[in-house]
């Protein structure tokens, strides 16, 4: 049972539960024509490679909220360098990924609320029995930074869910 409901203030409905937002490819995929994409980009639910020189992989952004159990989260890209990308590929395929510990990503996805997240420095410390990595952003006074470390207050959580469940 979910214990975050709100009287929406755009809709007037009841919004039950944090909803959790996929997002399927880095900014950089979309600046890519569309009809370009099929030969210049490869799309996995895990990873993306741009023009065989750009490679990117799929994480988990975890947003703390104050007083609640459940918690915000994003499924974002990050880049990787080439060699890290390779590893990051051998990983998918084993029980023990936690072995391979952190890589340095630069922060590839836009989280509406939080100004631009573009290239944020990140670590992405990849985990056991095939989950997806967890994002862990660099500390600093970056909105996005903050919310990750501190956490976010209930309302700032509504003011999010109610600009995500109306816009994207
Ligand atoms: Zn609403």
């Amino acid at each position: 049972m979910s214990s975050f409901t709100f009287k929406c203030s755009k809709c007037d409905q009841i919004h039950e539960g944090i909803p959790s937002f996929n997002l399927e490819a880095p900014v950089y995929y979309y600046s890519i024509p569309s009809e370009e994409r099929e030969f210049r980009t490869k799309l996995t639910s895990d990873t993306c490679v741009i023009d065989d020189e750009y490679f990117f992989a799929k994480g988990f952004l975890i947003i703390p909220v104050s007083g609640l159990d459940e918690t915000l989260f994003f499924t974002p890209w990050v880049s990787l360098s080439k060699s890290n990308f390779t590893k990051f590929q051998e990983s998918l395929d084993i029980e023990d990924a936690s072995k391979y510990g952190s890589m340095f990503g630069w922060f590839s996805s836009q989280i509406e609320g939080f100004g631009d997240c573009v290239n944020l420095k990140t670590n992405l410390i990849l985990q056991d029995n095939n989950h997806r990595p967890d994002i862990d952003i660099e500390p600093t006074d970056h909105p996005l930074s903050l919310a990750y470390h501190n956490g976010i207050s209930k309302e700032k959580l509504i003011e999010l869910v109610e600009i995500y469940l109306h816009k994207w």
